[in-house]
């Protein structure tokens, strides 16, 4: 089994609607994604997928959550803001981006700080 990553980074601001504690109140955070890619085999050219092309879309869909409120941005306007929904609606939209090989995509990893993160993964 191979695993490649990308690191990709964003910053927004957001604020937690159903917590009572710091995080109810409007703060901002450098998130930190790491985007990671399985396969059994690598394909053409020795390549899980190319690093430029994984880049490339990890960075389309992080573009339109860049610099943005979070809980303005769907799907966020209804549901929570939290790492974990981040982290899910991250992977919903590379694997879509992907089309025929969205089921290579593994993992979505989503930092808040450095000691804290949340992923999403296939089962
Ligand atoms: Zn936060």
């Amino acid at each position: 089994m191979y695993e490649i990553e990308i690191i990709a980074h964003f910053s927004a601001a957001h604020r937690l609607r159903e917590y009572k504690g710091k995080c109810e109140q409007l703060h901002g955070h450098n998130y930190r994604v790491h985007v990671a890619v399985r396969a059994h085999s690598p394909g053409k050219g020795g390549m899980v997928i190319d690093f430029i092309e994984l880049k490339e879309i990890s960075g389309e869909v992080l573009d339109r959550l860049d610099h943005r409120f979070l809980n303005d941005q769907p799907p966020f306007d209804k549901i929570e803001p939290s790492a974990e929904n981040v982290a899910a609606h991250i992977f919903e939209e590379i694997a879509r981006r992907m089309g025929t090989r969205a089921g290579m995509l593994h993992s979505i990893s989503v930092w808040e700080s450095e000691t804290s993160r949340a992923t999403f993964m296939r089962d």
